[in-house]
């Protein structure tokens, strides 16, 4: 697995776990997330901030699949914002779910919040990729680059797997002449 080198402490780090952090005189250093949290600390004053390390845990979906997520904390000011996603060898694949909360909040509370919302999501479905159709009328997911549209199209992630604009476009054939309603979303947020 490619390994990025972090410009401050000189560690090997999965890509996944870095940051591409803005200096004052405009340039970028990549950092791994320990470091960029202690810059972001000391920068906010923040001295007893400590950087808890995330186990990477497995979670079963309503359809009995098992998925594991990664996490990544990020001290961001005065908010600690909590990410959670899938890896498809070093990049972040599938699902992904974000909380934030303030910067001196308990980290295993603002976890066990952030487990709550991937269970809720987990245990439902929206298309079945077999019959390749939207199962109930709703549909939740996020929004990804289509390496194959160049920033044209969107690719979408529904229920952990990626599908094209234009597959999302030929199951809402099968609803013609319904109406639809499209509400966008702060990572954060829930749907
Ligand atoms: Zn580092």
């Amino acid at each position: 697995m490619a390994h990025e080198r972090c410009e401050q402490c000189g560690n090997q780090t999965p890509r996944w776990d870095t940051i591409h952090c803005g200096s004052g005189d405009g340039r970028y250093e990549l950092l791994c997330t320990p470091c960029f949290n202690a810059r972001i600390a000391a920068s906010s004053g923040l001295t007893d901030f400590e950087n808890a390390r995330l186990d990477p845990i497995r979670m079963i979906d309503c359809y009995g699949e098992s998925h594991q997520f990664h996490f990544q904390l990020r001290l961001l000011g005065d908010r600690l914002a909590v990410d959670a996603f899938e890896l498809r060898g070093e990049l972040r694949a599938g699902y992904r779910f974000q909380l934030i909360g303030e910067a001196d909040d308990d980290v295993f509370v603002l976890l066990g919040r952030l487990v709550e919302k991937m269970r809720r999501a987990l245990s439902v479905r929206h298309i079945d990729f077999r019959e390749r159709r939207i199962i109930d009328s709703t549909v939740r997911g996020h929004i990804e680059w289509d390496k194959s549209q160049a920033g044209r199209l969107p690719l979408v992630v529904v229920d952990g797997t990626e599908v094209s604009w234009n597959e999302l476009g030929q199951m809402l054939m099968s609803v013609e002449g319904w109406q639809f309603r499209l509400d966008i979303a702060d990572p954060s947020e829930e749907l």
